[in-house]
């Protein structure tokens, strides 16, 4: 199945090179209440420091951010040309709202999200619809989309309005709605599942819990003597794919700098140490649930094969017709460039309708 990965990952270089339309690849939204580790979460997916988090309110706005891979396939013509140094390149992070900087140290991008929230959000508590953009470029990356939202807020603080309760509930809708959003349900697992916002915000846009995936954070901040299991079994409250628990950082954690790394091997051994949790370690933690959200990202790349074989094959045919308009077999550049990408296209549709033929068996569900 990691074939399909960098596979398609190739698939949308050919695209971007040829300038046709991306592959309609599926968002992940993170919703839950104020608090209840949304941030750490994404964090741990992406494997920076680079989001504000606390105690406190702090995602003020909507984060949308786009993960780009940087890994150079040799299906790209750039790579054709020769400069192996561009797969050294450091990863680094843009705003839609700076076009012209370029970031390369992460706690500058999180300055950068805390001032820019501020700047359309206010100093105080206020929330604003409007998203903060950000890219992410790294060779260690899925190309995916992930949004970090507000968390629901029940009584209004600072400079909030009355109705703020209202206006999170809207605008973490507004994003769940779409039936491509892949909901990354956050519950902290030191408040009762019934009371869990983001289960409920869920049921509402997806009430055959198809596209929902329940993520249960603060297993370590659980009462002595309790634990979860019902829930990470799916028990208690059953979702099709699944809940996931996860340790992420304390705020002390966090205030101390505790590397990722390190959080990642106390993850590990909290869940493997634990009476409760041994039997089912290796379907917890934030390397599993990396994992299962790149399967249920190549399903939904397996359900829209016929489509993107279909556009394969029409980009051929018109390559094709392109190149004989031409007439002259002179090699004008734009009829190198053409033959160039027919050769391209090709070669590609072969690959991968030969690597899906290997796969399709493995990543059906
Ligand atoms: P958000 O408001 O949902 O985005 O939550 P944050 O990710 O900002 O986390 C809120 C606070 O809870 C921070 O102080 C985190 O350090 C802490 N936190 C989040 N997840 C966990 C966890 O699994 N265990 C512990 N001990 N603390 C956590
Ligand atoms: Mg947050």
């Amino acid at each position: 199945m990691n074939d399909l990965i960098p596979l398609v990952n190739k698939l949308q270089d050919v695209f971007n090179t040829i300038g046709s339309d991306q592959i309609d690849l599926p968002q992940i939204v993170v919703v839950g209440s104020q608090s209840s580790g949304k941030s750490s979460v994404l964090e741990t997916i992406v494997q920076k420091d680079f989001l504000p988090r606390s105690a406190g309110i702090c995602t003020r706005r909507p984060l949308v951010l786009q993960l780009v891979n940087t890994h150079i396939g040799n299906m790209s013509p750039s790579s054709a040309s020769s400069d192996s140094s561009l797969n050294e390149t450091p990863d680094r992070a843009e705003f839609l709202h700076l076009p012209n900087k370029q970031f390369f140290d992460f706690v500058e991008v999180r300055k950068e999200i805390e001032a820019e929230t501020a700047r359309v959000a206010g100093q105080n508590k206020a929330i604003s619809r409007t998203p903060i953009h950000l890219k992410i470029f790294s060779k260690n990356v899925l190309n995916l989309t992930l949004v970090d939202l507000p968390g629901v807020t029940k009584i209004p603080v600072g400079d909030q309005p009355t109705d703020i309760e209202k206006q999170t509930r809207n605008l973490i809708l507004d994003y769940i709605l779409k039936p491509n959003s892949v909901i990354l349900a956050v519950s902290p697992a030191n408040v009762d599942l019934a009371n869990s916002d983001s289960l409920k915000l869920a049921r509402q846009v997806d009430p055959e819990a198809k596209r929902t995936i329940g993520v249960l954070t603060k297993l370590d901040l659980m009462d002595a003597g309790t634990n979860s299991l019902d829930i990470l079994s799916g028990r208690a409250y059953p979702l099709k794919l699944g809940f996931i628990g996860v340790v992420n950082r304390s705020q002390a954690d966090i205030q101390n700098n505790k590397p990722m790394a390190e959080a990642f091997k106390s993850e590990t051994e909290f869940f493997q140490g634990h009476p409760a949790y041994r039997a089912i370690a290796h379907r917890c933690g934030t390397n599993f649930l990396a994992k299962t959200l790149n399967t249920i990202l190549m399903n939904h790349i397996r359900d829209k094969l016929p489509d993107i074989k279909a556009k394969l094959n029409s980009l051929i045919g018109q390559t094709h017709q392109e190149l004989q308009s031409y007439g002259d077999p002179t090699f004008t550049g734009k009829a190198h460039r053409g033959s160039l990408i027919l050769q391209l296209l090709t070669k590609f549709a072969s690959d991968f309708v030969a690597a899906i033929d290997g796969t399709s068996s493995e990543i059906s569900t």
